[in-house]
């Protein structure tokens, strides 16, 4: 694995290996690696010539400030990670080179950036586009994979392609999650064993509320399940919304779309942990 740290370096290898026909996959993350991160790896290992992977600690999607300086940084746990899977280059780029100025874009996804992680964190997916379309350009992969986890992510990165023209196939991957239904995230490792014994309520919830949509309607069941988890002292539900996967508006009718998703935020003291549902696709 190379470790590549100067945007014009990776640009030029990438460059030269499209020339020769190799297809690239990219895949953008903030470190603190785990398996939900490596599983992405691998799609795009098994589609693609070469792997491309990202570590940045994005300060432009931080809205609080306490978080970002908060957020994991294990870059040489990273690099062991990266060398059990394939991954062919490590791009691991400083603040400076990938804002060498203010960006000051502005974008506008319309409805599905102003719901949910949208209103919650504002200025959050502003900073999302600004990195990934950086990325993009930089990379210019052929296939650029992102977690469900981050559910509304993918939408708004799937806008960002066809707004911006990039002719990149953005792969959505399914949620890897822990044994107990926990969604891996880096900021697991944050948790402490009380807090970490107890989040687990989260998924365990999602999962029950599949089955009460059948005795309940969307409304009813995102109060119960805004009511099973806050009665866990560890636990207070920010929001959970159950949305048309597609548009992210509210759905109030279970037949109102064939694709629907429930998402939840979820504050465990000052860690903020986010997860989600399919009840239709
Ligand atoms: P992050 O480092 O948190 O920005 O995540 C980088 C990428 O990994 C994003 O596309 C995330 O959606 C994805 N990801 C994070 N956690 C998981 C998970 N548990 N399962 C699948 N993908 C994940």
């Amino acid at each position: 694995m190379e470790i590549i740290d100067s945007r014009n370096v990776l640009q030029s290898i990438v460059k030269e290996f499209r020339l020769q026909g190799t297809s690239v996959g990219l895949v953008p993350t903030m470190g603190a690696l785990h398996e939900g991160h490596l599983s992405l790896i691998q799609c795009s290992n098994k589609e693609n010539d070469i792997t491309i992977v990202s570590i940045f600690v994005n300060p432009t999607q931080f809205n609080d400030q306490e978080d970002y300086q908060r957020y994991p940084r294990i870059i040489s746990d990273d690099i062991k990670k990266l060398e059990s899977v394939k991954c062919d280059f490590l791009f691991t780029p400083t603040k400076e080179e990938m804002y060498p100025e203010e960006d000051k874009r502005e974008f506008d996804f319309g409805n599905i950036d102003k719901v949910m992680e949208g209103s919650h964190r504002p200025g959050h997916f502003r900073g999302v586009a600004l990195i990934v379309s950086k990325l993009f350009e930089i990379v210019n992969p052929h296939k650029a994979y992102f977690g469900e986890k981050d559910f509304q992510q993918v939408a708004i990165i799937k806008h960002l392609t066809k707004q911006l023209n990039f002719d990149i196939e953005i792969i959505p991957c399914q949620i890897i999650r822990e044994k107990d239904g926990l969604a891996m995230s880096s900021r697991n490792i944050l948790l402490s064993e009380d807090q970490r014994k107890n989040v687990s309520l989260i998924s365990k919830t999602l999962f029950e509320s599949v089955n009460k949509m059948k005795l309940l309607n969307p409304t009813e069941t995102k109060e119960w399940v805004i009511r099973k988890i806050n009665e866990n002292q560890f636990l207070k539900v920010e929001y959970f919304e159950i949305v048309d996967s597609e548009t992210l508006e509210s759905v109030n009718e279970w037949s109102q779309s064939k694709n629907i998703t429930g998402c939840i935020a979820v504050h465990v003291g000052n860690i903020r942990l986010i997860d989600n549902i399919r009840f239709y696709s």
